[in-house]
């Protein structure tokens, strides 16, 4: 690329932007990044001063750039923030231990204290062991309730009334198309919130909503961060890996295709007369349901009593 960068004009561009094909150089490509984050932040909200926030960090992209641009935008606009890493242990050999490991050295790169929480700890099971019982089939929905709650459980621990994950503009359109593709219209009507909360429960935000995969990825690669890039040894999940190759495709057709679906999730609305599930607790661990039992209880009384292989 011989041609100047279209902000500054000064720079040769060495970057095309994957959201919108502008040429930028890195330094204007930086700024755009993390100015898009920071106007999600103020244009909703998130956060006010004084707010203690913890990052669900895994050592993955995401959430190793989500962790080094909470802190750059916390000192640069003065948010006020008191930030701390939250990781959550799933106990997969081969996996989470060493992706724990660039946690570790994010923890030093960034000063920010760490609470690593475990499945064993917490359920007496780890992936492993669970991946032993239930076999290679649904160990992911196993894997996705304990870490929603296991996560909620770190946040009490540390004392925050708000976490921060990674999910970025493609998970959302991914869970979006899951969701009309499940006609699971009380979680489409949720999943594109930028922040959730429950009943009294610790309020969840997304920074990245409208940020690209591709572009959390040219950041991350340009400013030399550390994360850790392997996938998951357990990770079928062949739902999701159909609708992430389906958004990619079009993506690549039409680049706006997945701020599109996100759009198109956001203008969804539901009928007055359509009843939706209402919120509870659990009558056992005290965790929000709309069950007698959360979905962390059914499938530990299913693993304690030993599942059929
Ligand atoms: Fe858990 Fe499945 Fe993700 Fe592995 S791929 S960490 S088993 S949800
Ligand atoms: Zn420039
Ligand atoms: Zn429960």
């Amino acid at each position: 690329m011989g041609r100047l960068c279209v902000i500054c004009d000064k720079e040769r561009a060495i970057i095309k932007r994957p959201k919108t094909g502008q040429k930028l150089c890195k330094e204007c490509f930086y700024y755009v990044f993390e100015t898009e984050i920071h106007n999600a932040i103020i244009d909703n909200k998130l956060f006010k001063k004084g707010d203690r926030i913890a990052i669900a960090a895994s050592g993955g992209k995401d959430s190793t750039v989500l962790a080094h641009v909470m802190k750059l935008l916390n000192e640069r606009y003065q948010y006020g923030l008191e930030l701390f890493l939250l990781s959550v242990d799933e106990g997969i050999t081969g996996y989470r231990d060493d992706s724990l490991e660039t946690v570790k050295r994010n923890q030093q790169q960034y000063e920010l204290p760490l609470k690593i929480i475990s499945y064993s700890e917490l359920y007496g099971w780890s992936m492993d062991q669970i991946v032993k019982e239930v076999g290679l089939k649904n160990n992911c929905t196993f894997c996705g309730v304990f870490r929603r709650q296991a996560l909620d459980r770190g946040a009490v621990i540390l004392n925050v009334d708000h976490i921060v994950t990674g999910h970025n503009a493609d998970d959302i359109a991914e869970t979006v198309l899951m969701n009309i593709l499940r006609g699971d219209i009380a979680r489409l009507q949720r999943c594109t919130e930028i922040c959730t909360t429950g009943d009294g429960c610790i309020r969840r935000s997304k920074p990245f909503k409208y940020t690209y995969e591709k572009e959390i990825v040219m950041y991350a690669y340009f400013k030399k961060l550390d994360y850790f890039s392997t996938e998951c040894i357990y990770s079928p999940n062949s739902y999701r890996g159909h609708a992430r190759t389906f958004l990619k495709d079009l993506e690549s057709v039409r680049p706006s295709a997945i701020i599109d679906i996100i759009h198109s999730g956001e203008a969804f609305e539901i009928k007055k007369e359509v009843k939706l599930p209402t919120q509870g607790v659990c009558k056992r661990c005290g965790y929000m349901s709309s069950n007698e039992l959360c979905k962390a209880c059914v499938l530990l009384e299913g693993l304690n009593r030993g599942l059929p292989k």
